[in-house]
């Protein structure tokens, strides 16, 4: 039985590799690296950056398609690994039938995408906040992160796998996860 205090990565996740896709500011995504390292208690890499996807790009409606992003981020099969593969983009994220996204992942997948774009105060006319960035990044990472392991949406309010419709709702909950997802992952670990 895993005590309260277990970190959350622990035998679920060894790693959890970070990419930069296009252009993101490297000292935020190093502080972002930071933050989900002390939320989940595994190694977090930063790798390096890669160029976003020309295919990926929908000039039209002016945003990037998230599954598209995933599609080429997603690491070859490694049997048996417990690593992940988290892709950073500050480009505005579309998905199947919804206008925009805070991020994406694949259900027990190997790889996941956040966008910064729609966590910045600027996007909506209000004065930059690094700190409140950073911290909003972190929770939405963590959130992709506990859909790679297995973890669907939940219905408290305060847990970080609620699902984020609007800032409000990133900014209400927490950087972990409930109890009931703590327990979910721990079934899912190695005995
Ligand atoms: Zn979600
Ligand atoms: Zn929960």
């Amino acid at each position: 039985m895993g005590s309260r205090l277990e970190a959350l990565s622990h035998g679920v996740l060894d790693r959890l590799d970070l990419v930069a896709v296009g252009d993101v500011r490297r000292d935020i995504l190093r502080r972002i690296a930071s933050g989900v390292r002390e939320v989940l208690g595994c190694e977090v890499k930063v790798l390096e950056k890669r160029g976003l996807p020309q295919e990926s790009c929908h000039a039209s409606r002016g945003q990037y398609s998230a599954s598209e992003i995933l599609d080429a981020v997603k690491p070859a099969p490694r049997k048996g690994a417990r690593l992940r593969t988290l892709a950073v983009v500050d480009e505005d994220l579309f998905s199947a039938g919804l206008n925009f996204v805070f991020g994406e992942a694949d259900l027990s997948g190997p790889a996941a995408v956040v966008s910064l774009t729609r966590l910045a105060n600027e996007f909506y006319g209000l004065p930059p906040d690094e700190p409140l960035l950073v911290e909003r990044a972190v929770k939405e990472a963590v959130h992709e992160v506990g859909h790679m392991l297995g973890l669907t949406h939940c219905r408290d309010r305060g847990c970080v796998m609620y699902f984020s419709n609007s800032l409000v709702d990133t900014d209400r909950k927490a950087d972990t996860c409930c109890e009931k997802c703590r327990r979910h992952l721990s079934q899912g670990r190695d005995r």
